[in-house]
């Protein structure tokens, strides 16, 4: 089964210079999207795009070009349209974090399309209406219309955290399990009656108190737990050895 970031795919109907062509394929990569769709480009290839997309010259060599956005979306379970500007009609305007969000699940049936406008005159009406959801990215009011390679990194790296992506492997292999935390609260009772700091039955709220603590902790990882659990290890030991002192 394909990685859910394999179903989407980046549209850019009639975009005007090679350029961004070839820096929204090195914005694409970067966030692990591959599948590039050109719709009537004004001029590619070109030698523009190949500057632009340094190292993502192979989403650029397999980027498939199209007379028309519906040809684009044929195969496409949905589309989601990118507009810099409010328009009179629109479904419903998601922005581009809930987008990817959404995007994501419906990628679970089939291809997801994120699709943009020209640099100059943006999306057509026609073309909008070829899309069932319209995505705006949150910009300044005083000047909102971004670069179009920078809205295709923008969606890109939204729909890479939506994903997951985000979080390294090794750091999620890392975080600390719920067995890894039961233990470290029962070391914690273990050591805080031994030294008398809690008294078991005199109805503390001890145990709660940390348990909410340490659930305010979004990520522990193991590491973090057996360093606690090994300070609470070498307090209880030090506290033995000075009793064995001074029963000397
Ligand atoms: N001058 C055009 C904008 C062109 S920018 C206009 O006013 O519509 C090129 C494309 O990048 C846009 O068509 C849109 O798809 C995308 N884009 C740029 N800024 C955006 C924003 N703030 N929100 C959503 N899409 C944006």
């Amino acid at each position: 089964m394909k990685a859910p970031l394999d179903r989407l795919r980046i549209v850019l109907c009639r975009p005007g210079h090679p350029g961004n062509i070839g820096a929204a394929a090195r914005a694409m990569k970067t966030m692990g999207v591959t599948d590039l769709r050109l719709v009537a480009p004004a001029r590619f290839p070109a030698p523009e795009a190949q500057w632009l997309a340094t190292h993502a010259a192979d989403v650029l060599e397999s980027a498939r070009t199209h007379a028309s956005l519906g040809d684009a979306l044929a195969d496409c379970v949905a589309a989601f349209a990118l507009s810099a500007r409010p328009r009179e009609w629109s479904p419903q305007v998601l922005a581009a974090r809930a987008a990817a969000a959404r995007a994501l699940e419906l990628a679970a049936h089939g291809p997801v399309a994120f699709v943009f406008g020209n640099e100059s005159a943006g999306l057509s009406n026609d073309e909008l209406f070829a899309c069932q959801h319209l995505v705006h990215i949150p910009a300044h009011a005083e000047y909102s219309s971004l670069n179009l390679a920078q809205a295709v990194q923008v969606v890109c790296y939204e729909l890479f955290v939506a994903a997951g992506a985000g979080i390294p492997g090794s750091r999620a292999e890392r975080l600390a399990t719920i067995e890894d935390i039961e233990g470290l609260y029962r070391h914690l009772e273990q050591a805080a009656v031994e030294s008398g700091f809690l008294v078991p039955g005199s109805g503390s709220k001890l145990r709660e108190r940390w348990r909410r603590l340490f659930s305010r902790v979004p990520a522990l990882e193991r590491e973090e737990v057996n360093i606690l659990r090994g300070l609470l290890k070498a307090l209880q030991a030090g506290r033995k050895g000075k009793f064995f002192d001074a029963e000397q």
